[in-house]
């Protein structure tokens, strides 16, 4: 029989299965602390539980974990991890330190399928989803090896967020619950592509946290060239998805646009981009493009970003330059890697 991955139960659903082992209900919610607060990896740790019920889950649960296969420190004070997951494969994970604390990006999946032709992580396409143990564990272990707490999360590593959908969703409920790390849906952002029927899903649920969009390009001929989830959604079909995203939530969204040399930074894009957002609660973050390995772009020069930037706003459109952090140990936006090296 397959195990049950524990730690990617919600706590309802993991009062069900306690209860259905015989036990009291107010005993998952000691496994939950466990699990989600004191943050153990295994069973005998659990020393509040039954010992029978120890064994028990020992039998019937695993307890997703990650270990460290290498950890690079930036001149910056920017840690980036590379995780190792039970069978072998491996994610990389930042630690970002800002003055008002600990921020942490955490992959999603190995390697990705959406293709975008200036990014690291899609290269060699997409091994597997990861379950919400193994993007919560990327955060728990973080913690026990810098010794504080992390207060921010951003879905920004490796992967595709919408694309694994319900480990998302349940990563982010659990990483919020009281009853685990707290961490309010406010300091948590998640970034995708664009997948526009998982966005209205999303809006849906009404969580706290800020969407982000990775725009990229302003129509749906040059966004196409660089990300290929264009040709299944348009740029009319994206920015309505937000707009009503917006309305939905009442939330902001956050726009990211990385900079590329002569493809996506003239006078003309920083009009579109004006026009596509005009009357839309948003904010636009310009990330100048980092350096990948085999990627034929180069970064706009800080002049052109910075004319950008002050186009946007005499238009109306709240823009700001993205800091870059890491990037001596490539851990910085779409830097990062499923594998060793
Ligand atoms: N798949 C999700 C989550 C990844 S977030 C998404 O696309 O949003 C990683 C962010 O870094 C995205 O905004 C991505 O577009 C951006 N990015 C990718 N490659 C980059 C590069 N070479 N330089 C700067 N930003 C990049």
């Amino acid at each position: 029989m397959e195990k049950i991955d524990i730690r990617s139960l919600q706590l309802e659903q993991l009062k069900e299965y306690i209860t259905s082992l015989g036990a009291k209900p107010f005993v998952a919610g000691q496994v939950y602390t466990w699990l989600h607060q004191k943050t153990v990896d295994s069973f005998d740790e659990m020393t509040n539980i039954s010992k029978s019920l120890r064994e028990k889950l020992a039998g019937e649960c695993v307890i997703s974990t990650v270990s460290i296969r290498k950890k690079q420190v930036s001149t910056d004070g920017t840690i980036k991890y590379l995780y190792q997951l039970a069978d072998g494969n491996c994610v990389e994970t930042v630690l970002m330190r800002y003055e008002h604390g600990n921020s942490i990006c955490v992959s999603c999946q190995v390697g990705c399928r959406m293709g975008c032709t200036f990014c690291a992580s899609t290269q060699h396409g997409k091994v597997r989803d990861l379950t919400a143990g193994e993007i919560l564990a990327q955060l728990y272990r973080t913690e026990k090896d810098i010794g504080e707490r992390v207060s921010n999360i951003v879905m920004m590593g490796i992967g595709e967020p919408l694309d694994n959908f319900d480990n998302s969703i349940a990563f982010i409920r659990i990483i919020s619950s009281p009853e685990g790390k707290n961490i309010s849906q406010r300091n948590i952002s998640l970034s995708t592509c664009g997948i526009v029927p998982k966005i209205y899903e999303l809006a849906q649920l009404k969580l706290g946290i800020t969407l982000s969009i990775s725009l990229h390009a302003t129509t749906t001929a040059k966004r196409k060239v660089t990300m290929p989830v264009t040709n299944a959604y348009s740029v009319e079909e994206l920015i309505k998805a937000c707009r009503d995203y917006t309305k939905i939530t009442g939330r902001r969204i956050s726009f990211e646009y990385t900079m590329i040399r002569g493809v996506n930074d003239s006078d003309e894009d920083a009009q579109q981009l004006a026009d596509l957002l005009r009357g839309m609660i948003s904010h636009v973050n310009l990330i100048p493009l980092n350096p990948v390995d085999g990627s034929p772009y180069t970064q706009s020069d800080d002049r052109a970003i910075r004319t950008f930037q002050k186009k946007l706003t005499n238009l109306h459109v709240n823009a700001t330059i993205r800091r870059r952090l890491g990037q001596d140990i490539s851990a910085a936006c779409g830097q990062l890697r499923n594998e060793n090296r």
